[in-house]
Parts: C-alpha cells; sequence; structure tokens
C-alpha cells in the first residue's frame, strides 16, 4: 500500500513529538512535512531536535533529514500539496487561540484538511470534537461544513481536551448501556507534559501540587457535552446531560491523566458488576474497524485496590487504552471510580490519528 503523506505543524512540541515517534511505523501514514515556529524554520529536524526530543522512541531517519518549515507560511504547505508530499496536516500547535483558528481556517480553505488537537476550533458549531469510539458518527457534519465554507476537500475535525479522556468513554459506556448519567464530579491530577515543553517549572511542580490550570476546569465541564451531542440544524448541539463540575491540578508525574469521578444516575441505576461488565465488554467502531490504533479494548478494568497508577497503567495497549479502578458506591452519588489516560498519546497524538484512520476508513482522505 502506498502510504498517504501527512505533515506535522509543531512537529517540535510535546504532541508534535509523540506524532513523529507513533508515525514511524504506521502503516497508512508517512510523516513528509514538519512544521513549527518562524524560530525553527528552515533547519533539519533531527539538527533541532537535538537535546530537545523527549522520548525514549527515535523518529525516522527520512523524518530527521526533513527541512522544517514555518507552519504559518501556506505557500509552503500548499507547494507540498500541489507536489504530492502533503495530503493532510495534524495540527499540534501552542499559539494565541485566534491565530490557532486563523491558519487551521487557511489550512483547510487550500484543500489541506486539519485533523487538529488545539483548542482553538472546539466550540465552532460545526466542527466535530472525536473520540473515535464515542462520536464517530460527527463525521456526518464534515459535508455540512465544507458546504457552509466553500471547501471542496479541506475540512477541520478536532481533539477534546487530555483531561477529559479518563472519564468520557466509561461514562459513555454506560450512558450507551441505557444509563442516564446526570451528575459528575470529577477532580483531576494532571501531569506535566500536559503543559507542553517546558512547561511547568521544576520549583513550581517538585514536591507539590499546583491546584489551578488556567482554563482547563471549563473545557473539562464543556467539552463531554459536546462530545456526547447530536448533529441538528447544521451544527453539534450539546448534550444537555450530565452536569459535570471540575477540580483540575497539576502533579509531578510526567505522563498520565489520573481522574477521581463520582456519578449520579437517573431512576435506573446499574448495580457495581454490572458497571464493571458494561466496561469490560464496551468496544467501539474502531475495534471494529480494526483501524491500527485503535485499542483492543478501549477500557481495561483494574480489579486490585491501588489500580490505575500512571507508571504502571498509562502505557496499557499502545498508551491507548483507558484504565479504570476503584469503583465502588458512593456517598453523595451513585458509584465512584479512578480513570487513567495517556495525555500525550491517548488524550493527544495517539487519539489524533485514531481520528485520522477513522476518517480514512470512512473515505474522506481519499481512496
Ligand atoms: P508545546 O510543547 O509548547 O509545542 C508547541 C508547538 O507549537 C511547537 O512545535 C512550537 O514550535 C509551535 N509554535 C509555537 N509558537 C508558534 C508560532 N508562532 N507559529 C508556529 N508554530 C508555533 O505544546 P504541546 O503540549 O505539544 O501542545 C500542542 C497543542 O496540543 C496545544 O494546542 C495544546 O493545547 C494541545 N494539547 C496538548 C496536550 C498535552 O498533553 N501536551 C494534550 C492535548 C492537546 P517551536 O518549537 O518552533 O517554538
Amino acid at each position: 500500500m502506498v502510504k498517504i503523506p501527512v505533515g506535522v505543524l509543531g512537529a517540535t512540541g510535546m504532541v508534535g513529538q509523540q506524532y513523529i515517534a507513533l508515525l514511524a511505523e504506521h502503516p497508512w501514514f508517512e510523516v513528509r512535512y514538519v512544521a513549527a515556529s518562524p524560530r525553527s524554520a528552515g533547519k533539519k529536524y533531527k539538527d533541532l531536535m537535538a537535546g530537545r526530543w523527549q522520548l525514549l522512541q527515535t523518529f525516522a531517519p527520512a523524518v530527521g533529514d526533513l527541512i522544517v518549515e514555518d507552519a504559518n507560511d501556506l505557500s509552503r504547505a500548499i507547494a507540498a500539496a500541489t507536489a504530492g508530499r502533503l495530503a493532510f496536516v495534524f495540527s499540534a500547535l501552542e499559539m494565541e487561540k485566534d491565530e490557532i483558528h486563523a491558519l487551521e481556517d487557511a489550512y483547510a480553505g487550500a484543500g489541506i484538511p486539519v485533523i487538529s488537537n488545539a483548542s482553538a476550533n472546539r466550540w465552532t458549531s460545526d466542527v466535530p470534537v472525536l473520540i473515535a469510539e464515542v462520536n464517530p458518527h460527527h463525521t456526518d457534519i464534515i459535508p455540512i461544513q465544507q458546504k457552509a465554507r466553500g471547501w471542496d476537500r479541506g475540512f477541520i475535525v478536532v481533539k477534546p481536551n487530555c483531561s477529559i479522556q479518563s472519564y468520557v468513554t466509561p461514562v459513555y459506556a454506560l450512558i450507551k448501556a441505557g444509563y442516564e448519567v446526570k451528575r459528575l464530579f470529577v477532580t483531576t491530577l494532571e501531569a506535566v507534559s500536559g503543559a507542553g515543553y517546558p512547561g511547568v517549572s521544576s520549583l513550581d511542580i517538585l514536591d507539590n501540587v499546583v491546584p489551578y490550570i488556567g482554563g482547563e476546569e471549563e473545557k473539562s465541564e464543556l467539552e463531554p457535552l459536546k462530545v456526547l451531542g447530536s448533529i441538528a440544524g447544521g451544527v453539534i448541539q450539546n448534550a444537555a446531560e450530565p452536569k459535570i463540575t471540575a477540580h483540575c491540578n497539576r502533579v509531578p508525574v510526567v505522563n498520565g491523566h489520573t481522574a477521581c469521578i463520582s456519578l449520579e444516575f437517573g431512576a435506573k441505576k446499574p448495580a457495581i458488576e454490572e458497571v464493571k461488565q458494561i466496561w469490560t465488554n464496551f468496544s467501539g467502531l474502531p475495534q471494529e474497524l480494526d483501524l491500527p490504533m485503535a485499542p483492543k479494548r478501549p477500557i481495561i478494568l483494574r480489579e486490585e485496590a491501588n489500580r490505575p497508577q500512571p507508571r504502571k497503567d498509562r502505557d496499557t495497549d499502545k498508551a491507548m487504552a483507558v484504565t479504570v479502578g476503584r469503583i465502588r458506591p458512593c456517598n453523595l452519588f451513585d458509584i465512584r471510580f479512578v480513570g487513567l489516560s495517556h495525555n500525550t498519546i491517548r488524550g493527544a497524538a495517539g487519539g489524533g490519528i485514531l481520528n485520522a484512520e477513522l476518517l480514512k476508513a470512512k473515505g474522506y482522505l481519499g481512496s
């Protein structure tokens, strides 16, 4: 199979590096275009990353030899697309929101689909916020988006914030099994890699917990409602429930966001054993389609009293599975549990690649 040439915008950052590493041996996609800020443009990727590469896995030699482009210079991307070196981009940029918004629009308008990790377009009403196992049907809005903007080949899809990955899939599995979830109380313990590189200063985070991450609680409370929403009237309408309250904390863990969750159900309430069964048996379209990045089982249940833990569980099944544990009755709501997912893989680059695989399987990225 001839691989599809892809680009990574923000290829030098925490999430960009994960894209480069995860795509090194991808069966469908091949990185042929890398871009970052004007500071990085014009240098070979391997020279730029010397001393800055954060991962254990390395990058493909051919990627190391690519010249890093300025992500703001659309003419370079158009030239690469025209030359057959760029079919679509993964966007992992960290810039002002309005700048990312304008840039992602410009790429899509130039016929280059954008699969984004940035928050800039998450509240654009015709842009789907995809978790491939939860709302794969939201890709149905792409033709509506293209028609409204006058785009032919280009479109934008985004991933939700990394903080919500560890609880939205388990909660969705319960909703899918017929249980209304009315209220959700979550406390997140978020890894430092979630703040990008170089991120939180060591003097702020070592021997410490920081009980504030700008904008994170709002994202954690609202984005699940768009993911759980439905397409109506040419836009994605938010779900009305669950009502969510979030406390988000930065903790001295390198990778892996943990979430402690309490749930209140509607009149029909599942027994704890049934919740375990629902999670263990849960599967989605990525599993049905056997997509390369899909975990065999999206939710892994651990029965040990002291799991999940970031160091022991974040890498489960390519770091794409959500691990849950400590499920027990809640004194205020109905049940409580702990969820964990790898923030820069399941919550960022791996989730973005899975979204691209889904889009490819559905015919949105060419046959
Ligand atoms: P990061 O480590 O700070 O990397 C930022 C990237 O953006 C770098 O490649 C940087 O290039 C580039 N950039 C910065 N200013 C730019 C400019 N003016 N023009 C063009 N490129 C510019 O950030 P990150 O953690 O990888 O996050 C990337 C995106 O993913 C963000 O939108 C973030 O919110 C989102 N996200 C992150 C996570 C996570 O766990 N880290 C999870 C989900 C979503 P230079 O190296 O040249 O400066």
